[in-house]
């Protein structure tokens, strides 16, 4: 037995996708396969060793996989293009994890597909180690995440501004249903499709809704909440997802599609790294705000099958979209308010304000974001190893936010709670840039000790300080890609 298949999309209308078969690659490598996550999907070791290679890089079809390209639509950068699809992907199926979850098998950058467009259907490796690197690291922090099962080097050249190592991810997901699948059926008017995506949807991601008096403003209100918190565990971890696309927004409420991302070093909130992302609609603080505005175009979407009267979807629709702020702001300041190892006493407002007061005077002083929080929790521990001061440019500043900070009510179990919220270890854009260059030129050892330790990001290793450093000047990333 190999991947225990139980493909259920493909089983939908053959408007939602177009059969594709992954494209032959000449001397494929594997650069890293991850072995627990292949246990959680069921899929034995001993097949592994013979057919891993084969699989994942597209060379071999696995039994039970009917390979397909998702049609999708989506709104880039504000403008809305009706068809976008995948356009370098291709789901393998789907299988039902040990937990009985079910979950995506797709390869991205296997070739070109009916959505490819001008592209040409491949993935740079550097990409695919990013995005292996980085979505591994976001859910050992606990974010929700799709996830990297292999990472395979093609053999091949694929041209961006230079030639470039060609490479594979395969990618595991809850689903690769975005929002953009939705507007791909909304734009066309297809009322029937949407509804079979809906429930699908409900189905597969979100069961409870299907006993509610309406499910779809369930499904609605289920997806606003997912995407509310998600974005809630983003920014107090200084993530920049660098491109907040609706076609790279998930139903499933995890975060997708690690192109342009990035981990703040100094902490500001116009932070942006994406070069493509030229007017910084997707910059740190941006977020909630784009968010929402991406949930809006989804509720749209559901104003057909919301329900009979216009008017009525209308007011549904925006009901549920004015729960989003409060089901951002509630578990985005609890998540400060715990890095800060503040009681909860405290109260919101007072949270709310001190969290901004806070962020103001990191971006003012220019303070590595981790390294402050991570020096915060060792001064609350007694650490002698703490300095807070070293990390300002203006002592002082340091001095009279540490006063401020000592007035405050701190939580009973503050040094425990700080060591659960700030991590020790992030992926950061000059190690990811590091270890991409050395894997491009074959050496794959600081990549899979990269990986290895951003595993358990909130637990010291003294074999790791490297990892912990903010870069140097000569160091810094100020551009990512996709
Ligand atoms: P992304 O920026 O990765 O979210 O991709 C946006 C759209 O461009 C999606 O429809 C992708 O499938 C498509 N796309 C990205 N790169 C390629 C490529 N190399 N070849 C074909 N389509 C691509
Ligand atoms: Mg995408
Ligand atoms: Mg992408």
């Amino acid at each position: 037995m190999g991947i225990p298949f139980d493909n259920t999309y493909v089983k939908l209308p053959e408007r939602f996708f177009e059969k594709q078969e992954p494209a032959k690659v000449p001397d494929p490598i594997l650069m890293r396969i991850n072995l627990s996550l292949a246990a959680e999907l069921g899929i034995p070791t001993g097949w592994l060793e013979q057919n891993a290679l084969e699989v994942f890089s597209g060379n071999s079809i696995p039994e039970g996989a009917e390979p397909i390209s998702q049609a999708y639509a989506g709104h880039q950068f504000g403008g809305f293009v009706p068809r976008l699809g995948d356009g370098r992907a291709i789901l393998l199926g789907e299988v039902l994890d040990r937990q009985g979850k079910r979950r995506d098998i797709q390869l991205k950058g296997a070739g070109r597909t009916a959505f490819s467009r001008g592209g040409d259907g491949k993935s740079a490796l550097g990409p695919v180690l990013r995005e292996y690197i980085v979505s591994e690291a976001m859910t050992a922090l606990g974010v929700p995440s799709t996830r990297a099962l292999a990472a395979v080097f093609t053999g091949e050249a694929v041209q961006r501004e230079t030639p470039q190592p060609g490479g594979i991810l395969t990618r595991v997901a809850a689903s690769h249903i975005r929002v953009g699948t939705f507007q791909y059926f909304a734009a066309q008017q297809d009322t029937e499709a949407l509804l079979l995506l809906a429930n699908h949807c409900i189905e597969r991601h979100y069961p409870h809704a299907a006993e509610a008096q309406n499910p779809i403003l369930a499904l609605l209100e289920a997806v606003i909440e997912a995407q509310a918190k998600l974005i809630a565990t983003w920014l107090p971890l200084g993530f920049i997802h660098g491109v907040m696309n609706t076609d790279n927004v998930s139903i499933s409420g995890e975060t997708i599609d690690y192109g342009p991302c990035a981990f703040m070093d100094d902490f500001h909130p116009d932070c942006v790294f994406s070069y493509i992302d030229r007017n910084a609609r997707y910059a740190w603080g941006n977020q909630p705000t784009i968010c929402h505005w991406n949930l809006t175009r989804f509720a749209e979407t559901l104003l057909p099958i919301l329900d009979p009267s216009a008017d009525r979807a209308k007011e549904l629709a925006q009901e549920a979209m004015g729960k989003f702020l409060d089901l951002f702001q509630l578990p985005y300041l609890q998540n400060f308010r715990e890095k800060l190892g503040l009681d909860r006493e405290i109260g919101l407002e007072n949270s709310a304000a001190f969290v901004k007061s806070t962020l103001g005077i990191l971006a003012k002083e220019e303070v590595d974001f981790t390294l402050f929080f991570r020096h915060l929790t060792r001064l609350a521990a007694d650490d002698p190893a703490a300095d807070i001061r070293g990390l300002f440019k203006n002592p002082t500043a340091a001095e009279r936010w540490l006063n401020d900070w000592r007035d405050l009510p701190k939580a009973a179990d503050r040094v425990d709670l700080m060591r659960s919220r700030n991590p020790i270890r992030i992926p950061r854009n000059h190690r990811i840039e590091q270890v991409i260059e050395e894997a491009v030129d074959g050496k794959l050892a600081a990549f899979h000790r990269l990986v290895d330790a951003l595993a358990k990001p909130y637990e010291e290793n003294a074999d790791y300080a490297d990892l912990e450093a903010a870069p140097l000047p000569h160091e810094r990333v100020q551009n990512t890609f996709c």
